[in-house]
C-alpha cells in the first residue's frame, strides 16, 4: 500500500521499493554496528563497529570521565595535604629549634654551675688546708687530724657531674663544720694561755736594774732582784701587760711600797713595785694595756722607778723576754676568764 499522500504513482512505488531503502532496515549483526553517514553531497560511507570495541570504547571513556574528575579532586586533597604536611614540617623545624636553642641555653647553664661548683670545691678546700693549720695552732694533735679524710672525697677530679660535685662539696663542708668546731675549743683555751703571757713594757723609761744577784742600792749586800727596773718620771703612767684580775692593790712593808699584783691566769701573774698612785681595785679585771697605776718612788727605792716582776705561780722569772715580746693583735677583753 502506497503513503496516501502519494497517491498512487508507478515511478513512486519504485522508489519506495528500492533497494538502498532497504538497507537501513538490514537485519543487525551480532558482531557489531553500522553507522551510516550519508553527506549532502558525494558518496555515502558505511561505519562499522564491532560491539567489543564500542564497549572498549565505552568504558574508557568512562575511566577518562572519571580521571577527568577524580584527578584534579585527587590532586586537590593531595595537594591540601602536602600544604598541610608542609606547614606541620616547618612547625617542627621551628619546635626543634627553639628547643636547641633552649638546650644550648641550659647547657650553657650547667657549664657554667659546674665551673662555678670546682672554683667552690677549690676553695674550700683551701679553706680546709687552712683549717689544718688552724688545728696545728690551735694545738689538735696530729693523730687526730690524720683521722679526718682530707677533701671529703670533694678533690676527686674525675667527678664531672655538678650534682655530684655538690654532693661531695656538701660531705666536705659537714666534715670541716665538724672540725672546725672540735678546733674552736682548743683553740680557745690557746688563744687564752697566749693572752695571758704578759708581753711588753708597763711604762716607758730606762732599764736601771735587770732580774738577778746584784748589790742592794740600799743594803750594799748582795741580794736577789726579782725583777727589772725602769726609771722614769714620778707619776709616768703604768700599763698592765696582758688582761687578767687585780689579786694585790696596796701598800706592803718587805720593799714594793705601793705595789699592784695582776693575776693572768694559766700561772701569769705581775707586779708593779714603789707606785705613788694605784688606778685599780683588788678584784677588777682590768685588759691589757689598761692603766693600773703611777710610777712613784715608794718602799724600797731611792729614786722614780718601777720594779716590774713576772712571775709563774708566785715565783718571780727574768721578765727579760717578755718584756720584748708582741702583745697578741686578738681583743684581750674576752680573754682570759
Ligand atoms: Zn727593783
Amino acid at each position: 500500500m502506497p503513503p496516501p499522500f502519494l497517491g498512487y504513482n508507478p515511478r513512486v512505488m519504485k522508489f519506495w521499493n528500492k533497494p538502498e531503502v532497504s538497507l537501513i532496515k538490514r537485519k543487525p549483526t551480532k558482531s557489531g554496528m553500522t553507522v551510516l553517514v550519508i553527506p549532502d553531497s558525494g558518496e555515502s560511507h558505511r561505519l562499522r563497529f564491532r560491539w567489543t570495541w564500542l564497549i572498549v570504547v565505552a568504558v574508557l571513556g568512562l575511566c577518562i570521565g572519571i580521571g577527568a574528575v577524580g584527578a584534579p579532586l585527587l590532586l586537590a586533597a593531595s595537594l591540601q595535604t602536602n600544604v598541610s604536611l608542609f606547614a606541620e614540617k616547618t612547625k617542627l623545624q621551628l619546635d626543634k629549634a627553639d628547643l636547641e636553642r633552649r638546650l644550648g641555653l641550659e647547657q650553657g647553664k650547667v657549664l657554667s654551675l659546674t665551673n662555678k661548683t670546682q672554683a667552690f670545691g677549690q676553695r674550700l678546700m683551701d679553706l680546709e688546708n687552712r683549717l689544718g693549720a688552724v688545728e696545728s695552732r690551735a694545738g689538735v694533735s696530729k693523730v687526730e687530724r690524720a683521722s679526718v679524710k682530707p677533701g671529703g672525697g670533694a678533690n676527686n677530679q674525675s667527678i664531672k657531674d655538678p650534682f655530684e660535685m655538690l654532693s661531695a662539696l656538701d660531705n666536705l663542708l659537714e666534715q670541716s663544720d665538724s672540725r672546725f668546731s672540735r678546733t674552736l675549743a682548743p683553740l680557745d683555751s690557746t688563744m687564752r694561755r697566749e693572752a695571758a703571757i704578759p708581753a711588753g713594757f708597763p711604762t716607758a723609761g730606762r732599764i736601771t736594774s735587770k732580774f738577778g744577784s746584784r748589790i742592794g742600792p740600799r743594803t750594799g749586800r748582795l741580794e736577789k732582784h726579782t725583777g727589772w727596773d725602769i726609771a722614769t718620771n714620778m707619776g709616768a703612767p703604768v700599763r698592765v701587760t696582758a688582761p687578767g684580775v687585780v689579786e694585790v692593790a696596796g701598800w706592803t712593808n718587805i720593799g714594793y711600797g705601793l705595789h699592784i699584783v695582776i693575776n693572768h691566769g694559766y700561772g701569769y701573774k705581775t707586779l708593779y713595785g714603789h707606785l705613788s698612785k694605784l688606778n685599780v681595785n683588788v678584784g677588777r679585771r682590768v685588759s691589757s694595756n689598761d692603766l693600773i697605776g703611777f710610777v712613784g718612788s715608794t718602799g724600797n727605792s731611792t729614786g722614780p722607778h718601777l720594779h716590774y716582776e713576772v712571775r709563774i705561780g708566785n715565783t718571780p722569772i727574768n721578765p727579760g723576754r717578755y718584756l720584748f715580746l708582741e702583745r697578741p693583735k686578738f681583743d684581750s677583753l674576752e680573754l682570759p676568764r
